[in-house]
């Protein structure tokens, strides 16, 4: 079978894009292998009506809305590889246990990963107590006592300054890196306390902080807090495929997510290469659907 669309990746944006182009009688091959990054997370907020909601849940409610549309497969499992075809001018899509997929067009919704600042353990307490987005998780925190941890001095200001919204408690950890003499006396101004040597432990049970160690000993007691992680894609399709990159890493993409190369689009923070949201990545899914649903519609009016 030739699906008129395979989509990588079932988060937001991969699901919405399902869900339009189920409605919209397209052949839809959806692959998924279960690498959101936001799976570490107890709860997602700010996406309205699902406030609150798990990540498991909120898949499994996307899989089950899938469901009425019959057009619409769901393919559990990695694509290692996508290839276009050049003879017919379609992708041929392989995934782990090597099974072939081909379609016309693809939408390629893969999202992004992060590495954290190098922190012992720091895993353990991400998405418990320690979370990257304020808007996310920043209610949760209000006023308690928090640690932002970045090392980049542009991360560190815009990070504190957002968070400080949430919490005036604020000490922030540059993990060993310095500071300028300007950012450290803008912190101080408001009371936070800057710790610019490498953290050696953070204290605590089941992912939720109780005490940070620093290198020489100094221990600090903190709830909660917020970290700058760098984000990376993790799979090579843009390269794979000739996809144009700007400067920034972005993909070069029209408003809908068509990319440089014909029938190829993007969906979520695959595009962008940058945090963003349930609600905006579903949305992001939305507009590439109707793209590739426009795009057929002219190729065979
Ligand atoms: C800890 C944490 C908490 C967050 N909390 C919130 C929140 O409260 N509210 C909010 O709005 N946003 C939150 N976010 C951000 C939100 O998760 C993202 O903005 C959103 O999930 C991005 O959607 P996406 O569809 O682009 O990518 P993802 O959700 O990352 O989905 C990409 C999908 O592609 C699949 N995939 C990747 N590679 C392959 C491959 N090779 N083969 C097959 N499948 C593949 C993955 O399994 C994954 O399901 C949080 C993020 C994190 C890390």
């Amino acid at each position: 079978m030739i699906f008129d669309c395979a989509i990588i990746g079932a988060g937001p944006a991969g699901l919405n894009a399902a869900l339009v182009l189920g409605r919209a009688r397209r052949s839809v091959a959806l692959f998924d292998n279960g690498t959101n990054r936001n799976r570490v997370t107890l709860e997602s907020h700010g996406y309205l009506t699902r406030d609150g909601i798990k990540p498991a849940e909120f898949k499994r409610i996307g899989f089950q809305e899938l469901e009425r549309y019959p057009s619409v497969q769901l393919v559990a499992g990695t694509i290692n590889q996508v290839m276009k075809q050049q003879r017919h001018d379609r992708f041929h899509i392989v995934t782990s246990g090597d099974k072939e997929y081909i379609a016309e067009r693809i939408i390629l919704a893969t999202g992004v990963q992060e590495e954290h600042p190098s922190v012992p353990e720091i895993e353990n307490y991400y998405g418990i107590s320690l979370h990257s987005c304020p808007y996310c998780d920043g209610w949760e925190r209000r006023d308690q006592a928090l640690i932002v941890i970045a090392e980049k001095e542009k991360s560190v200001l815009h990070l504190t300054k957002l968070v400080f919204n949430w919490s005036k408690d604020l000490l922030v950890a540059t993990n060993g890196k310095t500071l300028s003499a300007f950012a450290i006396a803008e912190l101080r101004k408001r009371d936070i306390e800057v710790v610019m040597e490498p953290i050696k432990k953070l204290h605590g049970k089941e992912g939720y902080l109780q005490k940070v160690e620093f290198a020489s000993g100094l221990i600090r007691d903190r709830e909660g807090g917020f970290i700058s992680p760098k984000f990376y894609r993790s799979n090579p399709f843009l390269e794979q495929l000739g996809c144009e990159l700007k400067d920034n890493e972005a993909v070069e993409m029209d408003a809908l997510g068509r990319t440089s190369q014909k029938n190829i689009y993007v969906a979520g923070e695959y595009g962008q290469l940058s945090p963003s949201a349930l609600i905006l990545s579903a949305a992001d899914g939305f507009n590439a659907a109707v793209a590739v649903n426009t795009d057929i519609t002219e190729e065979r009016f």
